[in-house]
């Protein structure tokens, strides 16, 4: 078994909201098969659009009551008022919540659309600190752990690499408990950002964002998204490969190399994109051995995420 400096390291997973009856059913098994790996618990992504806002909180809810796996709430304040933020926190910890990852969203394609009334991540989490203040009766003795995106190649509107570690650490600052990465394709992109962070002051946690990516199209779509370019030669062994498992092992292979060398480097877990898929991702799992994951551990590395 490889050895981890951070032992148990966390695993989480992220999913998003069905849009169909079909991809649904499909979701439920994939939930299944991530719930045999214990994860520490399961993201749900959100957008602010009222049709998606529902399906986010009817599949968090469906985690919630019909699951073992912990739901994190993706929450983005683009286009939003303060009170409907608050109203939605609320709604969160009513539900059971007690994880958001707290984020601004893309801005509108259209420059003349509806950017809500925060400007930048930070102001989010201060107004979920504010509600989570208010709601302290609610919460018990607990605290809502709250993530932020991290980005290990420079975000697209930001002018560098080093503005993107200031605005990590003001979002520290704000009170976030971890950050989650986004997606990266060289090794040292991850070491790098974890370098530079803990030179500037950041002490979270920051965890890798991993994609076993098995869809050449699906590489370039996310690519136009966040502005990180494919990898040449995993974008070529994909276009190449002629059988779907084929395509799996090439994006399992290729993840796998990236969240083995952050987990040596000290990552403290892995955070695992699935596009609601969960092939490639148990099977990225498995190829990693993390030590064995129980309820306990599973306590355990989910306090040191902050999940
Ligand atoms: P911010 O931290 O606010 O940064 C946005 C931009 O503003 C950056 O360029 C930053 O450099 C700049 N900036 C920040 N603060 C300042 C300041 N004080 N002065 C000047 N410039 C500043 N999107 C969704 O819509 N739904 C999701 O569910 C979702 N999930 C995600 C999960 C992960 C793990 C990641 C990494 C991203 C996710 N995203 C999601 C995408 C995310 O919303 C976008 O990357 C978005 O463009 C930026 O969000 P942010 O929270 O990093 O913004």
């Amino acid at each position: 078994m490889p050895h981890y400096p951070a032992t148990p390291p966390s695993l989480s997973y992220e999913v998003y909201p069905p849009a169909t009856p079909r991809a649904r059913e499909a979701l439920n098994t994939t939930l299944d098969a991530l719930a045999a790996t214990h994860p520490d618990f399961v993201s749900v992504t959100y957008s602010g659009t009222p049709e998606r806002r529902r399906t986010t909180l009817e599949l968090i809810h469906q985690i919630l009551d019909h699951t073992r796996l912990r739901p994190l709430a993706h929450l983005t304040c683009v286009g939003e008022s303060a009170d409907t933020l608050t109203d939605l926190v609320r709604h969160f910890i009513s539900l059971g919540v007690r994880g958001v990852l707290a984020m601004r969203g893309d801005l509108p394609a259209d420059p003349n659309g509806e950017r809500g009334e925060y400007p930048f991540a930070r102001y989010l989490i201060e107004l979920i600190r504010r509600v989570e203040a208010q709601n302290a009766v609610a919460l018990g003795a607990g605290r809502l752990s709250i993530g932020v995106a991290a980005y290990p190649v420079r975000h697209p509107e930001s002018p560098s690499f080093q503005h993107d570690i200031e605005v990590l650490l003001g979002k520290q600052r704000s009170g976030a408990d971890y950050a989650i990465t986004q997606v990266y394709f060289r090794p040292e992109e991850y070491t790098g950002l974890v370098a530079a962070a803990r030179t500037a002051g950041v002490s979270i946690p920051i965890v890798p964002g991993l994609l076993p990516v098995d869809d050449v199209r699906r590489l370039e779509r996310l690519s136009a998204m966040t502005g990180v370019a494919p990898d040449p030669l995993l974008a070529a062994a994909l276009e190449a490969a002629r059988t779907e498992s084929e395509r799996t092992r090439i994006g399992v292979d290729f993840a796998a190399s990236l969240a083995r060398r952050a987990l040596e480097d000290g990552a403290p877990g892995v955070h695992v994109y699935t596009f609601n898929k969960h092939r490639g991702a148990t099977e990225l799992v498995e190829r990693l051995e993390l030590p064995r994951r129980r309820a306990d551990a599973r306590l355990d590395s989910a306090a040191r995420v902050g999940a």
